[in-house]
């Protein structure tokens, strides 16, 4: 069996120490991960197949590599600065907007990072999201492989009201992953569902999200996605995003920060 410590203290240090994780600013864009497993033959990737989940678009583990053991992974949370400097204001906050760029620029090189680790392990690694074969869908706002579904599936939290992941360090962060054939011990789901950490299904204590959300997009059976993708897309902003970051388009991520699940599961 291979060794999880390992590979999380290897990842950490990766994070702590490489130049891609800081703002111009020199502040850290992410905090330190959280790792989680599953095995590649949990029955929950043939369930994300079905219409009213991912849909026939999503592949399975098996697709991307034949012998596939293991699914890994991460959460990279944002550092208290890229949250906090996103709480007001109607649009993303510039520290955001690098923690979303520059961030994902950096989740790959993460996930190479990851590769790296598990070759070394002697193991074969895919990294879809890094492959050719990955396909994102930008009408149907789907693709063949969806890491908040994969951390769902790995133990590393349960859905929000939002549609994010609410892992122990909270929702608002980047996600990652690697399938492989080594034998990982899996990450134990947590017995409550798939909406456990969220206290609106808990006991509709909490709307957070749906007040903080400038357009109306969530709402409490389910999301408008066209709406959430649409609602930074006004020509200013574009443009001053094309101009400073060479990106049209980021959602906004207010649904994700100055609420109860921002960097912890609520009531924990
Ligand atoms: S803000 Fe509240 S309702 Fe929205 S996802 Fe977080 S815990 Fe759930
Ligand atoms: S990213 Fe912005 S627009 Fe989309 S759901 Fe969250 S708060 Fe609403």
């Amino acid at each position: 069996m291979a060794d999880p410590e390992q590979l999380q203290d290897a990842l950490n240090r990766f994070v702590e120490t490489d130049p891609g994780n800081k703002l111009p600013s020199g502040v850290s864009i992410f905090d330190l991960p959280l790792l989680g497993f599953a095995a590649a033959d949990d029955p929950i990737f043939k369930d994300y197949q079905k219409e009213s989940v991912i849909g026939p678009i999503f592949k399975p583990p098996e697709k991307w590599l034949a012998d596939a053991v293991t699914v890994i992974s991460y959460f990279l949370p944002f550092s208290a600065h890229v949250r906090r400097s996103n709480y007001d204001g109607p649009l993303p906050s510039v520290e955001w907007l690098h923690g979303r760029f520059m961030g994902e620029d950096f989740n790959s090189k993460v996930r190479r990072f990851l590769s790296g680790e598990l070759e070394k392990m002697d193991g074969k690694v895919v990294v879809p999201a890094l492959d050719q074969e990955y396909l994102a869908d930008y009408e149907f706002f789907s693709s063949n492989w969806s890491e908040r579904h994969i951390a769902y599936a790995a133990g590393l939290g349960s859905f929000g009201l939002s549609r994010g992941l609410i892992t122990e360090k909270g929702m608002a962060g980047r996600f990652g992953s690697a399938i492989t054939d080594l034998f990982f011990k899996i990450t134990p789901r947590s017995s409550g569902g798939p909406f456990e950490n969220c206290s609106f299904f808990a006991d509709e204590s909490c709307r957070v999200c749906v007040d903080r959300c400038p357009s109306g997009a969530i709402k409490t059976d389910g999301k408008d996605k066209a709406a959430c993708y649409c609602y930074t897309r006004v020509e200013d902003h574009t443009r001053k995003m094309r101009l400073r970051f060479g990106y049209a388009h980021s959602i906004c991520g207010k649904c994700q920060v100055n609420v109860p699940c921002e960097d912890s599961i609520p009531g924990r």
